[in-house]
């Protein structure tokens, strides 16, 4: 059995991280740290931190480094036991991943593997569309390829299935644009320390999440 250790999902948005992040969080019990899911939550409950981020998550753009970067310190610090995390939508930033790089081997669990699921866009843009998720426990559906048992509700937890309104195709753009333009020199900082395992997010998700499992190991 492996020790403690961080692990990110990384891609542009429509990539699969949360579908894979589903699956891996069920076979290997991470800690699952989403920031987007983070936010979100913050914002329908109206709190500080939801006042603050809903600007910036309705266009697409980034949260700014001192918003998000205390969340996910304080998470981490805050996790009791051996339990190994899981980032999804974090980092962004290369002061992001600065700051994980280094929380992590704080708390214990130094990043061991950074999955970049590359999707091209014109698969993002398509897939997007047709995302849904759940109001509740914010499961993610594809209406073509993983649509609920029962139209509209969530098969595990019964919640409401929604379009996130960042899913709007307009919005879409913007947000492959700030991929582009803000995250994606985060993969050089993870390719200069040697810790990338890059998948081709086009392939069918039991596929790539085989190859994925695979890497990370024993599951424990
Ligand atoms: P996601 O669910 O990961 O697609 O995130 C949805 C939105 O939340 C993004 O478009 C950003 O506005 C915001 N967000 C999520 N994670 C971060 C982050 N690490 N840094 C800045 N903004 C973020």
């Amino acid at each position: 059995m492996s020790g403690r250790r961080s692990i990110v999902i990384f891609g542009p948005p429509g990539a699969g991280k949360g579908t894979q992040a589903s699956r891996l969080i069920r076979d290997f019990g991470f800690e699952y740290i989403a920031t987007g899911e983070i936010l979100r939550q913050a914002i329908a409950g109206d709190t500080e931190l939801g006042r603050r981020a809903k600007g910036y998550v309705e266009t697409g753009s980034l949260v700014p480094d001192e918003v998000v970067i205390p969340i996910v310190e304080e998470r981490m610090r805050a996790t009791r036991g051996n339990r190994s995390f899981l980032l999804d939508g974090f980092p962004r930033t290369i002061p992001q991943a600065e700051m994980l790089f280094e929380a992590a081997k704080r708390v214990g669990a130094p990043v061991e593997k950074v999955v970049y699921l590359n999707t091209p866009d014109e698969v993002v843009l398509e897939r997007l569309t047709q995302r849904r998720q759940c109001r509740l426990c914010g499961a993610v559906y594809n209406l073509v390829t993983m649509p609920p048992k029962e139209s509209g509700k969530c098969d595990g937890c019964g919640g409401r299935i929604y379009q996130r309104d960042d899913d709007k195709e307009e919005t879409v753009r913007t947000r492959l644009k700030v991929f582009e333009a803000q995250t994606r020199d985060v993969m050089q900082f993870y390719r200069d320390r040697g810790l990338v395992l890059e998948i081709d997010g086009a392939l069918p998700v039991e596929q790539s999440y085989a190859t994925i499992a695979e890497s990370l190991g024993e599951v424990q």
